[in-house]
């Protein structure tokens, strides 16, 4: 798969280093342009591979491959569709650890975090595997005298799936093992930034056995993703990232006659009211900002501590910010690795600089933090703001990274003023420990999505992830039954036979007789 080719960037003084990449139909494709880029170990800022980058080539090789599959996958019974799904569950099952590891060394999360996000991904593929239940038709009988009808739903075609670089392996997940078990054929285009856990998966779907075409990889940026959205032959994308880049692929997607689902960012609050368990309110806010570096879509990066809890919250959570161990994710005695790139720890120190110009309190900076053994890793420490305010750009903007801040308010309706009138409304969580609040919270917070004592609510498989405002563009969630909606079109049918036909035309509108 990690075919080792030489690219433009490596002189006789550069060891060779593997070029990740594409898959299409069912084969590494190593593409027809020479365009690469460098892939790193966050942990340690080496470069251990390059990856290919999809020109408009590629893509179409790559959406022409899953077009010649379509018809076949499509005829074939759901029931079949859904043993290879199985047979490529035991696998993923088997290949864990792999995954996780790749996982780690690319992205940079922790291990035992990796193996949740494959953990995560392997509950959407179970979904899928009840493939055939899920596309089951309705029927109604005698809708007219001698005449039925019902309804199915058909696959779209060739779908693509765009995904960011923080979920490599569950991101995807929420999309192929439903599309395809819907009947449609799949191109993925994952983050270059990690590219080697969709390599891996590839490689275990082609040893399910899934037919070659069904499943392709095509590595890339925004080239290749714009020569999706345009291709005619694409006839859906599912698109998560970067609320930007999201409402760029809704918009030109649509443009092209696409359906189109895409999430983006997000800010996530936590409010914690005074009766709520705050050691465990404490412990919530350090895994749920800190864990991954800060770098999930469901991450808490603001804390509203309502009235009194702001006093007995801030002096253990700065206590266990300061506590955090960071270091390489896969050294068991990490809390939380290295950021992703060298571009987004430069990023994230220069929205802590400002938070600090706008006049928010930094209570614990992780701005200079050195990993002995590591000095060349993207790290960053846990950072907390307190007395942090609306209008600040730390408040406002998406950080993804290892940063909280603290925002301080009188009342529940303070705190959902703020959840409510955030850009994002990706998901929202209470801690409390009145049902009574609980209950309004949940009515009342305008997000997808709702934590009450759950501090990153990532829906199950069988429930569907979406947020609302600018987390989402299009109407309809990912994954659950959102998702097989998405990923195939309904049909209705009429039938009657000639013994129930009357006799001549007839020009009126038909009604039931
Ligand atoms: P990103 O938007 O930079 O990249 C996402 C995908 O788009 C990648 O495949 C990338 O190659 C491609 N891309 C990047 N720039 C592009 C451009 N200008 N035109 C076309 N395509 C482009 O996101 P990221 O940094 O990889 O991931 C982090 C972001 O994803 C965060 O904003 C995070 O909140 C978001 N995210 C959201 C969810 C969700 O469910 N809402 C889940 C995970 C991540």
């Amino acid at each position: 798969m990690n075919t080792p080719i030489k690219s433009e960037r490596q002189g006789t003084d550069t060891p060779m280093l593997n070029v990740l990449t594409h898959h299409i139909g069912g084969k590494p494709h190593a593409g027809s342009g020479f365009q690469a880029q460098d892939v790193f170990n966050p942990a340690t800022g080496a470069i251990t591979a390059r990856v290919a980058m999809a020109n408009a080539a590629d893509i179409n090789a790559a959406v022409a491959a899953a077009k010649a599959a379509f018809p076949a996958w499509a005829d074939t019974p759901p029931i079949k569709r859904a043993r290879l799904m199985n047979r490529f569950l035991a696998l993923m099952n088997q290949h864990k650890d792999e995954l996780a590891r790749a996982i780690t060394l690319e992205h940079g999360k922790v291990f035992s975090d990796a193996q949740g996000e494959v953990d995560r991904a392997i509950d959407v593929i179970e979904f899928a595997c009840g493939m055939p239940q899920l596309l089951k038709g309705d029927f109604t009988d005698q809708v007219s005298t001698g005449i039925d009808n019902w309804t199915l739903r058909q696959p779209l075609g060739v779908v693509a799936g765009i995904t960011p670089f923080n979920f490599p392996v569950m991101v995807p997940a929420w999309m192929y093992p439903v599309a395809i078990t819907a009947g449609n054929t799949f191109v993925l285009k994952p983050s270059p930034i990690d590219p080697t856990p969709t390599l891996i998966v590839a490689r275990l779907m082609k040893e399910a056995g899934f037919p070659d075409g069904v499943f392709n990889v095509v590595q890339g940026d925004k080239v290749a993703v714009d020569a999706l959205l345009t291709n005619p032959d694409v006839t859906a994308v599912s698109f998560v990232g970067s609320t930007p880049v999201a409402n760029h692929v809704y918009e030109t997607g649509a443009r092209h006659g696409k359906r189109v689902q895409a999430l983006g960012g997000a800010k996530n609050h936590m409010v914690v009211m005074p009766d709520a368990d705050i050691p465990k309110a404490v412990d919530a806010l350090i895994g749920a900002a800190y864990g991954s570096a800060g770098e999930r879509c469901m991450a808490i990066s603001v804390a509203v501590l309502v009235g009194s809890a702001a006093d007995s919250v801030m002096p253990a959570l700065t206590e266990a910010t300061r506590a955090l161990r960071v270091g390489h994710g896969m050294e068991t005695r990490s809390d939380m690795g290295p950021v992703v790139t060298d571009a987004a720890r430069q990023r994230i120190r220069g929205y802590i600089d400002r938070g600090v110009e706008e006049g928010a309190a930094l209570v614990v900076d992780g701005r200079c933090l050195s990993v002995p053994g590591h000095q060349n890793g993207f790290f960053l420490g846990g950072t907390l703001f307190d007395h942090v305010t609306a209008s600040m750009s730390i408040y406002r903007e998406e950080i993804f990274g290892p940063v909280l801040a603290v925002v301080r308010v009188k009342t529940l309706d303070d705190a959902l003023q703020l959840v409510n009138s955030h850009e994002f409304g990706n998901g929202a969580v209470c801690f409390t420990g009145d049902g009574n609040v609980a209950r309004e919270f949940t009515r009342r917070a305008q997000v997808g999505m709702i934590g009450i004592n759950v501090p990153i609510p990532v829906p199950m498989a069988w429930h569907g992830f979406g947020g609302w405002r600018r987390s989402l563009f299009g109407d309809m969630h990912t994954y659950g039954e959102e998702g097989v909606r998405f990923y195939t079109k309904q049909k209705s049918v009429m039938q009657r036979w000639p013994t129930s036909m009357g006799k001549g035309a007839e020009f009126a509108m038909p009604v039931a007789r």
